[in-house]
This record gives structure tokens, sequence and C-alpha cells, in this order.
């Protein structure tokens, strides 16, 4: 079971902003063939507020599945990015991406860590890449899931 977290800290606690990056991770979790359990966000101040996705495990013997979560990783942080570009006035999702690293420290370490379950899986740059056509192919899913979630802050179903 991996849970992809985002957590509160000095930046401004956008609840649009920790729902896209939430949905980010949950869309591309389904696209890449893997099962997501359940997704939270939550803030109760400017500082706590926060977001998880949690997903099943799956055979980690399978470089289509290792590398999909690999995927899933990289993509709340480059959701987030898309969501700030259209929506927060930011001048590039370069930009976003950078205003917004902390958000992504943990879904890294994930990553890093996922990395060393097999060989010639992808890199950081070519998993984010992935993740980002993958969430413009399918922004409408990632729109809707962003409504459903700031409505219900819980969901176990995409
Ligand atoms: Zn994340």
């Amino acid at each position: 079971m991996t849970r992809f977290d985002l957590q509160g800290g000095d930046c401004d606690p956008d609840v649009f902003r920790v729902a896209a990056h939430e949905a980010g991770h949950a869309i591309a979790t389904v696209l890449s063939g893997l099962q997501v359990l359940e997704i939270k966000i939550w803030w109760t101040s400017r500082t706590d507020f926060g977001g998880f996705v949690r997903t099943a495990d799956y055979d980690t013997t399978d470089r289509d599945l290792l590398n999909g979560s690999l995927t899933t990783s990289m993509a709340g942080h480059e959701a987030e990015g898309l969501w700030l570009t259209r929506y927060q006035n930011f001048s590039s999702h370069r930009a976003a991406l950078r205003t917004y690293r902390a958000s992504c420290e943990h879904d890294l370490r994930l990553f890093r860590e996922e990395r060393r379950l097999g060989k010639a899986l992808l890199t950081e740059t070519a998993a984010r890449a992935r993740a980002h056509s993958q969430l413009i192919a399918h922004w409408h899913r990632v729109e809707r899931l962003v409504d459903r979630l700031v409505r219900t802050r819980h969901l176990t179903t995409v």
C-alpha cells in the first residue's frame, strides 16, 4: 500500500490546489492500471491542511506497473502545476512547480525508493513528462475529481 501525502507548511493553503494535487495522483493511478483505495483532503487552518491518495499493493516485478506507479508519484505535483497555471495566474507551469516544490518532497522520496525496485525504470524527468501528458489528455477527469473532492473531502472511488 502506498500513500501519496501532501503536508501543509508555510505555503498558501489553497484547497483547490491540494485537491488538484491529489486528483492528479488518483487519475494517474487509474490510468496506470493501479487501484485507488481512498482519497482525502483536509484544511483546518493556514498551516494545517493536506491530503493523500492511498493505493492498493501491486506486483512490483511487473515493470509496466512499476513505471505506472513512478508516473503516479509525479502526477500530484504536475497536476498542481497545471491547475495553478490555468486558474491562479502563474506565468508558467515551471514557475508553479518551483513555487510549490515542497509539496512534492514526500512524493520524490517515494519515487526514489520505488525506483530501486527495478532496473532501467523511468527517470524523474521521464515520469514527470508521462504524468504531464496523461493529465492533459484526461484533464476533464481531473477537474471532475477536484470538484467532488472539494465538496466531500473524502472519496473511495475515482
Ligand atoms: Zn503528492
